[in-house]
């Protein structure tokens, strides 16, 4: 087995470098010493979040290591987005079975290509020898005092979400039935989700509230109620399903698979009606859908779901991940 350090060097100690034309990465000493240094933006604030993914937990442990490079680092990513933050730095932990070359090499690539896309500088690493799983931190920057969080939706604010729901479950669904093409809308979904982070941004100052949504729709609106001390109502019609989704699991599977699936990792936001045009307009030109889907009220509860689901979703997505 190569060393920690030898491995760190020929995977993961690639130059830090910013793509955005002007801007540094701020890394002051990158992988290869005790600690990564780092040099915040002044003025502005850290969001800093861990996820760790666990083989044949978070994913499948054959799926293609690019992909799982890809996922572990998205998954990370997306809590930022849900606090508005840009994304700057992260540090990675692996714990591998055995090295094999060429799953490094592709892990390392898909890790890397989300670094690039999301203009995050990987700032320092650790490998172990384990069963195999990938915990990634995350380091973002806000400007102060202009953090979104889950506590700040009003009584009457419109619910709203980005994208499209349910392709974490259906993906999960195809990859079971043997589909393997990582351009199946589905399985892209699942194992190569793309944060929000460049919305998140955006809804800075026009969402009251915010959260991503990984542990499926009903969940994680309910996370934001209870912050809030709030109920909802949904519109279960209006929700946004992703493609392919009633083709693999049917009407009644698809709206079920956006409700409680989890794995989706868009954005659920509340805002007052008179910003959803605007919001909606912003989010558009980042080419990302933005759907009223309900509404948040003083009654504690979430209306206008089926009470068998609302009660009883996790029986019908038994083994449902996160
Ligand atoms: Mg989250």
């Amino acid at each position: 087995m190569l060393s920690e350090f030898e491995l760190i060097a020929r995977y993961f100690a690639g130059p830090a470098q910013s793509t955005v034309p002007g801007a540094t990465s701020g890394v002051v000493q990158g992988p290869g010493d005790d600690c990564a240094v780092l040099a915040p933006t002044p003025g502005s604030q850290l969001a800093v979040s861990v996820d760790t993914s666990l083989a044949e937990v978070h994913f499948p442990a054959d799926a293609p290591a690019t992909a799982i490079g890809h996922r572990a680092l998205a998954v990370a990513l997306s809590d930022l987005a849900a606090m508005g933050a840009r994304a700057r730095w992260c540090v990675m932990a692996i714990s591998l079975p055995e090295v094999d070359d060429a799953w490094l090499a592709g892990f390392a690539e898909g890790f890397h290509a989300l670094c690039r896309a999301c203009d995050v500088a990987l700032a320092g690493g650790d490998v172990t020898r384990g069963p195999l799983s990938v915990s990634v931190t995350v380091h973002g920057e806000i400007p102060a005092g202009q953090a979104l969080s889950r506590g700040g939706g009003r009584a009457g604010d419109v619910l709203a979400v980005t994208g499209a729901l349910g392709g974490g479950r259906g993906g999960l669904e195809a990859w079971q039935a043997g589909v393997r093409e990582l351009d199946d809308p589905l399985l892209a979904a699942y194992l190569l989700p793309l944060p929000r982070l460049a919305a998140g941004e955006a809804l800075r100052g026009l969402a009251h509230c915010a959260i991503d949504i990984s542990d499926g729709l009903l969940v994680d609106l309910d996370h934001l109620c209870s912050a809030g001390g709030l109920g909802a109502e949904l519109d279960v019609a209006a929700l946004p399903l992703s493609d392919g989704l009633v083709a693999r699991l049917g009407e009644t599977g698809a709206r079920e698979a956006a409700l409680c699936g989890g794995d989706d990792y868009e954005l659920l936001i509340s805002l007052p009606s008179a910003q959803f045009a605007t919001a909606r307009q912003g989010l558009a030109a980042l080419d990302v859908p933005l759907t009223a889907i309900g509404r948040l009220r003083e009654t504690p509860g979430i209306a206008g779901v089926d009470a068998d689901l609302l009660h009883n979703g996790w029986r019908h997505f038994p083994g449902g991940a996160s």
